[in-house]
């Protein structure tokens, strides 16, 4: 249909994952975009080290299924590359091995690299919301193509990962931990998600929608095997099209509407011109993580500021029943604010400190047995804030005053 964008889904049938990848491509067709000679770039989500079946990962079939696609228009080169969340040189390596991301890059003959191992270019972001420039990969303006391939899970922290929150990924290692620590609110962490999007702005996206996470993703959730894959040009129409699928409520996406703003894409699913199985049809609500409990709500950047560091700022908790006391999140934290146990034997937990975290999450992304939750205690935070304590000697005077005045003048 003229003027709107197009988006097909496509169901994967006993596992046939190659043939709902080309028929989506086909649908939307995409191959308007290709020419022979391209350097195409293909950013699956490599997050943590997690083998396909624990949905952590862009699935190897997924990713080989737009390989071969690709392959059929003579590209000079087709280079698989992202950066994992760890913060640690060597982390992606390990997370191409155990997602078999490798593997099939070997088997269909094609690049496979860390985006940190490349030579780095400083990128300006045109019209900041936040961040003005950032160091990332310089395949990012070398490559021809770049198709995001984002897997579909719920998060803790944005509530939902796909198209969007998948180019983060672009940012070397410990680069996207320093992004979180400069912006600790959930309104300008989703701002500047929207400002690394921009620099790539994928021109394809397939999304992954095969293995899938609900409930405490990205990393740790339970998986769901949802069976689709969708396919388009505009990301955050493909995002506002999983919230659709996944019963999420776009609002609650903060990155989504600022990248609407920013001039990244639509929202508006009226604006889309939907092929293949009707949305209705592959609706299948997921268990949405409660996220930030003031994302998106407009408030004075001082008490935005108090609530997000203070009153709602989680605390991590390590389970002594899963730890096995592997080193990676005392390794992989940015500040400093994870310590290993005196003694390092079976249930003993390492050490967190309040103080110093930064809310990353990369603790509970990279620990491979999952063992890092997280807890958010708003009343007890706030209780124990100096503005609490405050509060709480002020209420404590009120009623000292009111007792002592109806003892004073008990007939008053
Ligand atoms: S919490 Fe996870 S990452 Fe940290 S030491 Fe234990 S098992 Fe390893
Ligand atoms: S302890 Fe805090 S700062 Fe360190 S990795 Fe975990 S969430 Fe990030």
């Amino acid at each position: 249909m003229d003027g709107k964008t197009p988006i097909a889904i496509t169901r994967i049938i006993d596992d046939d994952v190659g043939k709902a990848v080309r028929e989506a491509l086909d649908l939307v067709d995409a191959k308007r975009l290709m020419r022979e000679g391209m350097l195409v770039l293909l950013k699956p989500n490599l997050l943590s080290a997690k083998p396909p079946e624990r949905a952590v990962t862009t699935h190897p079939e997924v990713l080989r299924a737009v390989i071969r696609w690709a392959k059929q228009f003579k590209p000079r080169r087709i280079v698989v590359a992202d950066s994992s969340a760890g913060t640690a040189m060597g982390t992606t390596e390990k997370v191409l091995k155990a997602s078999l991301i490798e593997q099939t890059c070997q088997e269909e003959g094609v690049e496979c690299m860390p985006l940190e191992k490349t030579t780095r270019t400083v990128y300006k972001v045109k019209d900041p919301l936040v961040l003005d420039e950032f160091a990332a990969s310089t395949l990012l303006e070398e490559a021809d193509l770049i198709v995001n391939l984002p897997k579909i899970k719920t998060h803790d922290l944005t509530r939902l990962t796909c198209c969007v929150k998948n180019m983060f990924g672009t940012l070397p290692l410990g680069n996207k931990t320093r992004v979180h620590g400069r912006f600790p609110l959930i309104n300008d962490f989703c701002a500047a998600l929207a400002d690394v999007y921009s620099v790539s702005r994928p021109a394809l996206a397939v999304v992954d929608g095969y293995l899938c996470q609900e409930g405490p993703g990205p990393s740790a959730g339970d998986v769901v095997k949802l069976d689709l894959i969708l396919a388009g040009f505009d990301g955050v129409a493909l995002d506002a099209a999983v919230c659709k699928i996944i019963g999420l409520e776009t609002g609650k996406v903060p990155y989504l509407k600022l990248g609407e703003k920013k001039g990244l894409g639509t929202t508006d699913l009226g604006a889309v011109d939907f092929k293949g199985e009707p949305i209705e049809s592959v609706m299948r609500p997921f268990k949405i993580p409660p996220g930030s409990p003031i994302a998106g709500v407009p408030m004075p950047r001082f008490l935005a500021r108090y609530l997000a560091n203070v009153v709602f700022k989680a605390a991590i908790t390590f389970d002594p029943a899963r730890c096995k006391l592997c080193a990676t999140c005392w390794k992989n934290c940015p500040v400093g604010a994870i310590t290993p146990p005196a003694e390092l034997k079976q249930g003993n937990v390492p050490s967190w400190d309040k103080k110093k975290c930064i809310t990353c999450y990369t603790c509970a992304e990279t620990c491979p047995h999952e063992a890092v939750g997280f807890k958010i205690e708003p009343l007890k935070n706030a209780a124990r804030s100096p503005l609490g304590i405050a509060a709480i000697a002020a209420l404590g005077a009120i009623v000292l005053l009111a007792i002592w005045l109806a003892v004073a003048w008990p007939c008053a």
